[in-house]
């Protein structure tokens, strides 16, 4: 079982068109503090990102912001973070933000979460981190990426293993113990 002191979580910084998708990121947050698992994140306090980080801080949970300078500004910054780290740019955050999480969850985003997403388990795949990465499918989003996902698989472009890297459940307990124990690939792509 994996020790998951700090998770890196990615969502979209708009909150989505149906109520789910903010209860249940706030739902991930207040579990995560329940936990006792720190959460590191983009720092924003617009759409998902502010549901996630307010579950956790009103719930006794701590809140990292890894957040570049130039989206550092008051109108777009959460302020009530138990530390907020600036970086110079987007490339630095997503590094930062993996070294300091022992596994990652992706929720419903655009194309700043799906990048955060596919960066983090390409990674995975070639070996660079053994962490975990999982997806809180709120709302079956997730579904139409993880029919792309098999076509990935059925065409010969990504392997089983590979495929199996990602971690999906709708559940937030049941996602966190699949996180916990998950067995990483023993070797990175080409290996
Ligand atoms: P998207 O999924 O396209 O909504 O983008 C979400 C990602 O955009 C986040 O994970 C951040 O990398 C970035 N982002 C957008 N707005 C902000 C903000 N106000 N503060 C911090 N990061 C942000």
């Amino acid at each position: 079982m994996t020790e998951l002191k700090s998770i890196a979580v990615y969502c979209g910084s708009n909150s989505g068109l149906h109520e789910e998708y903010a209860h249940q990121a706030y739902m991930l947050g207040m579990f995560l503090a329940g936990q006792g698992t720190g959460i590191i994140c983009g720092g924003g306090k617009v759409g998902l990102m502010n549901c996630v980080a307010d579950g956790a801080l009103d719930n006794g949970g701590e809140v990292t912001g890894v957040i570049p300078g130039f989206l550092n500004r008051t109108e777009l910054a959460h302020e009530g973070l138990t530390q907020m780290i600036v970086v110079a740019t987007m490339h630095e955050r997503k590094y930062r933000m993996s070294l300091m999480s022992q596994a990652f969850i992706a929720l419903p985003g655009g194309y700043g979460t799906m990048d955060e997403l596919f960066e983090i388990v390409t990674w995975a795949q070639l070996g660079l981190h053994r962490k975990p990465v999982g997806l809180l499918n709120t709302n079956g989003f997730f579904n139409p990426l993880l029919d792309f996902i098999a076509t990935m698989t059925k065409e010969g472009f990504l392997k089983e293993e590979h495929r199996d890297m990602l971690l999906v459940s709708d559940n937030v307990p049941e996602l966190y113990e699949l996180l916990k124990g998950y067995q990483p690939v023993a070797t990175g792509k080409w290996i």
